[in-house]
């Protein structure tokens, strides 16, 4: 257990908890002492229950169909505050579901993971080994940030990468996902093969289904190109509604499609299930908008300083 622990003087207070219809999903506002404002999602499914963990305040990446990347970067989380996230899910996890704890933890709630590795990976240390969640239960998220990933690669705990690869050629990716200009679809590849072959781990690339834009059986037959190449698993998540991205997900039936498409070449494919929707707790859609006026102060992430992408990746 934890104990002693400097970096745990209340560093989240709870301001609003979100709970879904089917009771399954829970999602946590938490302000920040310095009143910048995260989220983190809780949910439980019939084998395990899983903490989604943001890992920074806001997100530089400007990943288009992302509410996090919409609002822009405001600055990343200390140790404290990510583990923080876990004890709260811990404890929320034996609250609401006696007969279970919480098993599995996921690095994509706010931020890009790996452009805050100097304080994830004391976290991951400190998750495994003082809270005791295997570091297999433990999966990390990035859209491709190399210098992270060549870092992670030498991380001595055998935690899951997970690429947010959503197109597999660089003009698509690219639109999509800006941080492609500077670390494109070919060096990425090139890492997770250095990665393979020094971790002996397979990766995963998670792909937000989006309709007419990454779902033709083209993007499919790139996609499983790139799979073959590193051994990766795919993961199809259909895209959640977010206000400032004028398209939509994938109809169920194209994901189903696409996955067959995938499954037919031999590479390992999962929908996943879509958490959350309606309180705005899933994949792509974190932004710590809730109207605060009722607790008597209002905390809209636009009132902070953002900071440049270029400062943060140096
Ligand atoms: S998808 Fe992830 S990396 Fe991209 S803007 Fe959103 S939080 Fe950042």
């Amino acid at each position: 257990m934890l104990k002693g622990n400097p970096d745990l003087s209340p560093a989240l207070e709870l301001v609003h908890l979100s709970r879904s219809q089917d009771q399954l999903t829970d999602k946590a506002l938490f302000k920040l002492s310095d009143g910048q404002v995260i989220e983190t999602v809780l949910m439980h499914y019939p084998d395990r229950s899983t903490v989604c963990v943001s890992s920074q305040a806001g997100c530089a990446m400007n990943c288009g169909f992302c509410a996090t990347g919409q609002r822009g970067f405001f600055r990343h989380l200390k140790v404290g505050e990510i583990i923080e996230q876990v004890i709260w899910a811990t404890n929320r996890t034996k609250l609401s579901r006696s007969d279970r704890r919480l098993s599995n933890i996921v690095f994509m709630g706010m931020g890009e993971p790996l452009a805050n590795t100097k304080n994830l990976f004391p976290s991951l240390r400190r998750i495994n080994s003082e809270i005791g969640i295997g570091a297999r239960h433990i999966t990390v998220s990035t859209v491709g940030i190399i210098p992270g990933i060549n870092k992670f690669t030498h991380l001595d705990l055998q935690v899951n990468l997970a690429i947010s690869l959503h197109a597999a050629n660089n003009q698509k990716r690219s639109a999509l996902i800006p941080i492609n200009n500077r670390y494109p679809v070919e060096d990425l590849m090139d890492t997770l093969l250095r990665y393979k072959k020094a971790t002996n781990r397979r990766v995963s690339f998670e792909w937000a289904m989006i309709d007419g834009v990454n779902d033709s059986d083209q993007d499919a037959s790139e996609l499983i190109g790139l799979s073959i190449q590193v051994g990766a698993h795919v993961n199809l998540i259909p895209l959640n509604p977010t206000p400032g991205w004028p398209t939509k997900g994938s109809p169920i039936q194209r994901v189903r499609e696409f996955a067959a498409l995938i499954e037919r070449a031999g590479v390992p494919v999962s929908i996943r299930d879509n958490r959350g929707t309606e309180i705005d707790a899933a994949c792509g859609q974190l932004a710590g908008t809730i109207d605060l006026m009722s607790h008597g102060e209002q905390i809209y992430l636009e009132n902070s300083a953002k900071i440049e992408l270029g400062a943060l990746l140096n």
